[in-house]
């Protein structure tokens, strides 16, 4: 696991944008501003990808975005491809709703990889229950909070101190004062960043 973390920058890089993985070092110190080109030997010549790179780049850049291993990416894509309605609008729900995800999206972490940390370490609850699985997918009216012991943590401090400088999607909703959060709606494709393309992971998967 140690390895994927390390190999952060170069997602970034071997994708062509800034993916925006290490929170805050993304704006002051980021790796791509100075080689974004792609890594490894071939570096400076530019690529012209066939169909079948273009997808695996854009289904890279979802599951590098995620912060998922191949082996759980394509859990997620065989349980979107049983759900009712469009596969690849399922497909990227379903990583949207994801603990980490959510813990990031609710600004109680600066990345998807600290959320991850955070939810591993046992700090939080869903519906008053600890629970450490980051793959753990939300439902509606699910409520998040921290553990009782965690509240006493600096980090939980610092949190409460930049909350309310946080913008969180409508779909979900979170008390500035206590960190009590709530799943008020599932999020559909529209809540979702429409720079990720995950028609190209079902065309990927698909041959
Ligand atoms: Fe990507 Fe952030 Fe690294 Fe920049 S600092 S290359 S945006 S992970």
């Amino acid at each position: 696991m140690a390895r994927y973390y390390l190999a952060v920058c170069r997602q970034c890089r071997r994708s062509g944008e800034k993916l925006m993985l290490k929170g805050n070092k993304c704006v002051s110190k980021c790796t791509f501003d100075k080689r974004p080109k792609p890594p490894g030997p071939q570096a400076g010549r530019p690529r012209r990808l066939s169909d079948r790179g273009t997808q695996l780049r854009e289904k890279q850049k979802i599951r590098y975005t995620y912060g998922v291993l191949e082996r759980q990416f394509r859990r997620f894509f065989a349980e979107a491809e049983r759900l009712p309605g469009v596969t690849g609008d399922n497909f990227i729900v379903l990583l949207e709703r994801r603990l980490d995800n959510v813990v990031y999206r609710l600004g109680l972490a600066d990345s998807r990889a600290q959320a991850r940390q955070l939810v591993r370490h046992g700090h939080l609850t869903i519906n008053g229950r600890k629970l450490d699985i980051p793959s753990y997918v939300v439902r509606e009216s699910d409520e998040i909070g921290f553990r009782e012991t965690s509240t006493k943590t600096a980090y939980y401090q610092r949190v409460l101190e930049v909350i309310g400088t946080k913008v969180v999607p409508d779909w979900l909703s979170v008390d500035r004062k206590t960190l009590v959060c709530k799943v008020v709606s599932l999020p559909t494709r529209g809540d979702l960043d429409q720079k990720l393309d995950p028609q190209a992971a079902v065309e990927y998967y698909s041959r």
